[in-house]
């Protein structure tokens, strides 16, 4: 791999991994905008409905988060652009594999009610024939995501679930969880993981999440 090339190696439950490439010399975008179209090809995630990232690098590492400059409600562009590829390409290595772990999250103040992230995690945190409080087996599998991307797609659905929610509501207000049961879509969304046999947990801290 040329020195100007990071290949980073990431894969959903029970797949192989799938190339991930940061040309840090390719001067038509960010290096995180070549990792979101990369990762909206690989998942099939529409890239403007990907918020954010949270990175958790191998080796004891310290977790970062990635803004997707693509998000359909993004309101500010970040001021500098390049030298943050700089800054980061640190923390990125040649070959590090990762997990991902994609989850819904709701976008309050918008037509739409949902949006994803979708997580890196280190693969030697990831038990891929297991659950832990990093990553779940059976929820980060292509099946799984197909279904929560027909959900995020399906803005009709959202509308009709948007004018029965109350003003003020977070994804732990009873009216909440009580649509998304009727509806039938709570499972796809929050569901339950075997391991911590309770709500599936995403993520320990959201950056940049307000
Ligand atoms: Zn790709
Ligand atoms: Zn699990």
């Amino acid at each position: 791999m040329s020195e100007n090339k990071t290949t980073l190696k990431v894969k959903l439950s029970g797949e192989d991994y799938h190339d991930i490439v940061i040309d840090w010399e390719d001067e038509t975008c960010e290096y995180n905008q070549q990792i979101y179209q990369q990762l909206a090809a690989y998942t099939g995630i529409p890239i403007f409905y990907i918020k954010n990232s949270y990175i958790l690098p191998g080796n004891f590492n310290i977790p970062f988060g990635l803004e997707n400059t693509d998000y359909l409600w993004r309101f500010t562009r970040p001021p500098t652009v390049f030298d943050v590829n700089e800054r980061n390409r640190s923390r990125f290595n040649d070959g590090d594999c990762f997990n991902l772990r994609c989850c819904t999250y709701i976008c309050k103040d918008q037509d739409q009610l949902f949006d994803f992230a979708v997580d890196l995690m280190a693969s030697s945190y990831c038990n891929d024939n297991g659950c832990n409080i990093f990553w779940c087996q059976h929820r980060n599998t292509r099946a799984y995501l197909d279904k929560m991307i027909g959900i995020v797609k399906n803005t009709e659905l959202q509308k009709k679930i948007k004018a029965q929610l109350p003003v003020q509501f977070t994804q732990a207000s009873d009216e909440y969880k009580q649509l998304l049961t009727d509806y039938n879509i709570r499972q796809q969304l929050h569901g339950r993981c075997i391991y911590t046999s309770g709500p599936r947990k995403c993520r320990f801290y959201a950056p940049h999440r307000g």
